[in-house]
Order: structure tokens, then sequence, then C-alpha cells
């Protein structure tokens, strides 16, 4: 697109994430993505573009095994019966944190690779692109990568504490084709 401060057609620099915020809820797991991505002018950085991200994952209930399985499989067998989910809802503590350190946000980009058939008897079906790259659409976002740990903390009665960590990687794309981008200039 046209640059307003180099008054000429230009490229896009690579597209900047720092205003992408990635919230992790303690008390569901789940991450937020939220904020915008930025591409700036290839040869003097203003900003010519955005995409505004608001996102999120359910990361919490991504875990295997559930928080009930988890709890039933760690209580003394005699108890496993009194362990109902209700039990667990009410007597088990549930935490969630990044495990070593926050979670990274880096900038995407991908070319289309592949379509889906309009016509004929392969309607419906996926294939890979061919011909020449140009022609591809591009997809442009923030991709975001980090490790949840699920901390469970319980007390049967009669045992001392009893606590299971459980860790569950989560990556996540927010993309928007380049032309989808709302301009700033
Ligand atoms: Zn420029």
């Amino acid at each position: 697109m046209r640059c307003p401060d180099c008054n000429k057609f230009v490229a896009f620099d690579d597209g900047n994430v720092d205003e992408v915020e990635v919230e992790l809820d303690e008390d569901t797991g789940t991450v937020g993505i939220s904020g915008r991505v930025v591409l700036p002018c290839a040869e003097c950085g203003t900003e010519l573009k955005e995409l505004g991200v608001d996102d999120s994952i359910e990361a919490g209930d991504d875990f295997e095994p559930s928080v009930p399985d988890a709890v039933r499989a760690a209580v003394p067998e005699s108890f496993r019966a009194t362990a109902t989910d209700e039990w667990v809802e009410k007597n088990a503590k549930v935490r969630y944190e990044w495990e070593g350190g926050d979670a990274d946000k880096e900038f995407s980009e991908r070319q289309q690779s592949t379509y889906v058939v309009r016509k004929g008897k392969d309607k419906g079906k996926t294939k890979p692109l061919k011909g020449p790259s140009r022609f591809r659409k591009t997809y442009k976002g923030v991709t975001v990568t980090g490790t949840v740990k699920r901390t469970i903390t319980f007390t049967v009665p009669g045992s001392p504490g009893t606590e299971i960590d459980d860790t569950h990687d989560v990556e996540h794309t927010v993309e928007e084709q380049a032309s989808g981008f709302d301009e700033l200039t």
C-alpha cells in the first residue's frame, strides 16, 4: 500500500505484537489474547495497518485427565466411591499458572497452501494449491505458545493433603488476511 510518509508504494515490515496481551485466569485456566498486531512500513516504520485481537483458549478444559478423574485416581481406593464429581467440586482447589515463565507471542505469517474444491466430484475436499505463489492469500497475525500448569489440592478425611500437578502445552494463532487488517493512514 501507499505510505503517507514515504509517499510511495511500500511493502510491510514484520508485524509488531508488543501490544498483544496474553493473560491466564488462575481460577479457570482460560487464556485471553487481546490487543493489536501492527504492520509497519518496511521503509520508514510508520504504522500502516492493524488487526484488533480478542480471542481466548479454554486451556483448563483441555487437560487430560479431567479434575474429577485426576482426584479419583489419587485418593485411597476405599474413598473412591465417595469422591463423586460433586465432592471434587466442593473439596478440591484448582489453580492454573504458567510453567517456565509467561507465554511467548510471536508475529505469524503464512501463505494459503490449500483450497476447498467448489464443484465437481471432489466438491468440499481440501487440496494443495498449485501455481505461482503471488496469487495466494497471505495471513498475518500472532501465535501464542506456552505451558499451563494445573495444580489440584485436596484433603481426604484422615489422610495428609494431596497435591497433583499436570501441565498442558498451548499453541494458538489469531490471524487474518493482510487485506482484512484495518488501515491506519
Ligand atoms: Zn514509509
